[in-house]
């Protein structure tokens, strides 16, 4: 990767202790980073540590002659290919929103003409706070991307949402972004299947058996990879979610629906199979709605076992895709285990993720996944669901891409 510069606001909240954090991991992943810092951000992190970390000059007062010489500040968010505002608390986000250019910081930012990142940091009453919310929305429709913030344990001891994400993540997030936009194009005539959320299996016409999965990582997957220009098949179980933009979904509801789609929509160059199917279904679906008996206490299923697709799609499907990525939901041996389930299923890659119970995968938004491969894992930090939707379509396209060159 080309070193792309970042400038790095940091605004006057706690979480600014973090920042020389941050300069590292952006720093590690191959990005130069040039610190400015409002005056309430001196009070939490020192210029000097911010100038040892980033290797160069810190930038700090409006007026100061000798960097409007230098380097004016209209010049200084124009020398940066990504603007990046960490910590970004409430007075900065409300500046923001309304446009105040009465420092430095709030300055570069209405001066720049470069993509703007902002990682929130507040107290939760704060972040909840109606005007924090509108100025939020006002900032999405400038098309200013958040990362975070964060639920948990804040300095001010309460908990909520309102922290910071974490530095490895925020610069996980940038690096996914810069990959995602150097990659646009780079699945263009590509065909690739995505299986999302779950199935349901009717016991009666009003009943049926069903499970967590919200399909949130599976849609933005194939949001990723569509906007890396494949032509996507989404072939989603019911979920709450809108199909994802340029996105051919096929929507199922059974398993064997849902084998049935897939079958159907081969050939492909990748298959991506994300849904939880339900692994049994009721043997004998009744056509009427079942009623209580009278006298009879409790009632038995009898449950057949359902097609694995994806061991199907690995081991007995006449046009295997090329490439064939499951996924691995586990509480515990995470790894172990889904060493164990890619060898059983025959996938070339498995995405195993962690969902035990304080884990929050199953429903949100941040996901910690492993990439097991023949060659061994990788453990991916944690990021959004859609920043790791991002990464894995990066590496599809380098690995098809790796296939028709060689
Ligand atoms: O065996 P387990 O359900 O943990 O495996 C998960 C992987 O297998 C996921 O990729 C899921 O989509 C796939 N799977 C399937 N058909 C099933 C069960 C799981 O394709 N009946």
């Amino acid at each position: 990767m080309q070193a792309h510069r970042v400038l790095l606001i940091i605004g006057g909240g706690i979480a600014a202790y973090k920042t020389p954090d941050l300069v590292r991991a952006l720093r590690k992943d191959g990005f130069q980073v040039r610190c400015l810092l409002t005056a309430a951000a001196e009070q939490f992190v020192s210029p000097l540590s911010l100038a040892s970390v980033s290797g160069d000059k810190v930038y700090e007062n409006l007026f100061d002659m000798t960097d409007e010489a230098e380097m004016g500040h209209i010049q200084l968010s124009r020398d940066a290919d990504i603007v990046l505002v960490a910590p970004a608390t409430a007075d900065l986000i409300a500046k923001m929103a309304q446009g105040t250019a009465n420092d430095l910081a709030s300055t570069a930012l209405l001066a720049t003409d470069k993509p703007v990142y902002i990682a929130p940091a507040m107290n939760v009453r704060m972040w909840h706070h109606a005007a924090t919310q509108r100025n939020i929305t006002q900032l999405k429709s400038d098309g200013i991307t958040l990362i975070g913030p964060e639920k948990g344990d804040m300095a001010c001891g309460e908990y909520g949402l309102g922290r910071m994400a974490e530095p490895t993540q925020i610069a996980a997030a940038i690096k996914a972004s810069i990959d995602m936009a150097q990659n646009r194009g780079g699945l263009a005539g590509r065909h690739i299947l995505v299986t999302a959320g779950p199935t349901h299996e009717p016991i009666d016409p009003v009943r049926y058996i069903a499970n967590r999965s919200s399909g949130k990582q599976g849609y933005a997957i194939a949001e990723a990879l569509a906007n890396a220009g494949a032509h996507v098949t989404l072939i989603s179980g019911p979920t709450q979610l809108s199909a994802p933009r340029g996105v051919n979904t096929i929507a199922v509801e059974t398993a064997q629906e849902m084998m049935q789609a897939v079958e159907a929509s081969l050939p492909a160059d990748a298959a991506i199979m994300c849904a939880a199917v339900a692994d049994w279904r009721v043997a004998d679906a009744s056509e009427q709605k079942i009623k209580k008996e009278k006298g009879v206490d409790g009632a038995t299923l009898s449950l057949v076992e359902n097609p694995d697709i994806l061991a199907w799609l690995c081991q007995e499907a006449k046009q295997r895709p090329p490439l064939v990525i499951g996924f691995a939901a586990e509480t515990e041996n995470v790894v172990a285990h889904a060493t164990a389930k890619r060898a059983r299923k025959q996938c070339d890659w498995l995405i195993a993720n962690d969902v035990s119970p304080n884990s929050e995968v199953m429903g949100g938004d941040f996901n910690t996944v492993h990439l097991m491969t023949a060659e061994g894992h990788e453990d991916w930090v944690r990021m959004s669901k859609a920043e790791v939707a991002v990464a894995l379509a990066q590496r599809i396209s380098e690995t098809l891409g790796a296939q028709r060159g060689s």
